[in-house]
């Protein structure tokens, strides 16, 4: 087995470290909400030189390249702590592209493309989390436009962006799945209000209320009630992308250096435990490759995503618990890195699917346990 990458790879990885360099003390992984404007810059740089829409056809302003190129360029940003890859340019984009009208095209994918316009995603509710085909957000149809009425809850980083991506229902109450559609809604129309719910971590999630905000029926993408298999199909283009390995390996890097400052290197249960995490990190490099494998063969990776989110997001968890253990209150004075990490981490096995549910993915579609596949 050859885990090298090519090298051509091998030289983007490189102009992308050098391009990082400018951005190394950003923390915008961690810290969006606080370094916003600095971040936004950021992604303007990456649009410059065409990074937001690497892997967009040519035709719509994109670079056509590997989903290896993507996952490099992701997996650097995340080691680089400078920023998590954009919605717009990944889930908005890619449903734009493939369902989007000539207008809508026309409309939102320059400004996307060059890192000018931001999209925060509207799925959760109240009543709606893993179970999102219970939504209860309605957009009535008035018309030229829609009327929207709901609340929302847990949008990250909500309060700097332009826009929701919206999923709400406008098949009957009993529809499910069969009745949501995706709207884009200005985050300024009248209507919508946020509320912030502030994070163990310092930072903030919203909650979204919208009140008769009336939407342009062109803001629509993709057919009334059709959303479910747009947003299966956005979901797939992009498991190479989210939860990179390289968030988990400099997790573990800059708990062993700060283990190091306080002295405690040469205590054998220290460096057993230590090493114990060095192996489990090596896993989580393996989960990852392994989806970007199953994605270049033009497999779904379903299952691998699945087992790769739940290893990238226990062992981000273990690795900060081990050092809160091994150090002890020193290490949860707040703004102390291991505190940060542990605050942190604990949100990382319920955004974006939570454990259960993977690993209900893993038995069911990988290992055939537990009824329907
Ligand atoms: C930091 C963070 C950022 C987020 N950002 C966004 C965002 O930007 N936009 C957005 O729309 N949402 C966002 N979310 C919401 C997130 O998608 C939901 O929290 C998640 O899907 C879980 O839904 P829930 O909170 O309603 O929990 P529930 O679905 O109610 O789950 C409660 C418990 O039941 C378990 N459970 C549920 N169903 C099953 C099942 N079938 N099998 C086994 N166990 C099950 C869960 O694992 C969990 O332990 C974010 C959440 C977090 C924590």
């Amino acid at each position: 087995m050859n885990f090298a990458f090519g090298r051509e790879e091998e030289a983007f990885r490189h102009e992308v470290r050098a391009f990082l360099a400018d951005y190394r003390d950003l923390d915008g992984f961690f810290r969006q909400g606080r370094v916003w404007p600095r971040v936004k810059a950021m992604f303007q740089a990456m649009g410059e030189r065409g990074w937001l829409s690497l892997a967009w056809p040519r035709e719509h302003g994109g670079s056509d390249a590997s989903a290896v190129m993507e996952f490099l360029l992701w997996d650097e940003v995340a080691y680089a702590r400078a920023a998590r890859n954009p919605l717009a340019a990944g889930i908005v984009a890619r449903t734009l592209i493939r369902h989007g009208s000539a207008e809508q095209h026309a409309r939102w994918l320059p400004p996307i493309r060059s890192g000018h316009l931001h999209f925060s995603l509207a799925y959760s509710e109240p009543e709606a989390g893993s179970d999102l085909a219970s939504l209860r957000t309605r957009a009535s149809r008035q018309g030229e436009r829609y009327v929207v009425n709901g609340r929302k809850i847990w949008q990250s980083y909500a309060q700097d962006m332009d826009c929701l991506w919206l999923l709400c229902r406008t098949g009957s109450s009993e529809s499910r799945g069969r009745g949501l559609s995706l709207l884009i809604v200005d985050i300024d129309a009248p209507g919508v209000q946020l509320t912030p719910h502030p994070t163990l971590d310092g930072e903030q999630l919203n909650e979204v209320l919208l009140e008769d905000v009336e939407v342009p029926v062109e803001n629509r993408v993709g057919p009334e009630d059709g959303a479910w298999a747009l947003m299966s199909e956005a979901l797939a283009d992009e498991r190479h992308i989210q939860f990179p390995p390289g968030r988990v390996r400099r997790d573990l890097e800059e708990m062993n250096a700060w283990v190091r400052e306080q002295g405690l290197a040469d205590d054998p249960h220290v460096v057993r435990r230590m090493a114990d995490l060095a192996v489990r990190v090596l896993e989580v490099e393996m989960h990852g490759l392994r989806v970007l494998d199953a994605m270049q063969k033009g497999l779904p990776a379903v299952v691998e995503a699945a087992a790769n989110k739940v290893a990238h997001s226990v062992v981000c968890q273990e690795i900060a618990r081990a050092v809160v253990d091994l150090a002890g209150p020193e290490a949860l004075v707040e703004g102390v890195r291991p505190s940060l990490l542990w605050r942190q981490s604990l949100w990382e096995t319920i955004g974006g699917g939570t454990s259960e549910v993977m690993r209900g993915v893993v038995a069911r579609k990988g290992l055939g346990l537990g009824g329907r596949a």
